[in-house]
């Protein structure tokens, strides 16, 4: 099942990061998908492949309102 997913999307992978939240922010998008997990701030790139692999949910971009 393909999911879809953008830059700035929330979303939910299928373990929690290690300080217990399941929550990451994709920051950047390329070859390569780089996550930030919203608790804690710890990033991590992965490959597509690997990260629609772990993808569990997208929770999509309206949780937090972006304003420069
Ligand atoms: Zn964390």
């Amino acid at each position: 099942m393909l999911k879809k997913y953008k830059l700035n999307d929330h979303v939910k992978m299928k373990k929690p990061h290690a300080c217990q939240t399941n929550e990451w922010i994709i920051t950047r998008m390329g070859v390569d998908i780089k996550i930030k997990c919203v608790a804690c701030g710890h990033e991590v790139m992965l490959d597509r492949l690997k990260f629609e692999k772990k993808l569990k949910e997208v929770l999509g971009d309206n949780n937090e309102e972006k304003k420069n």
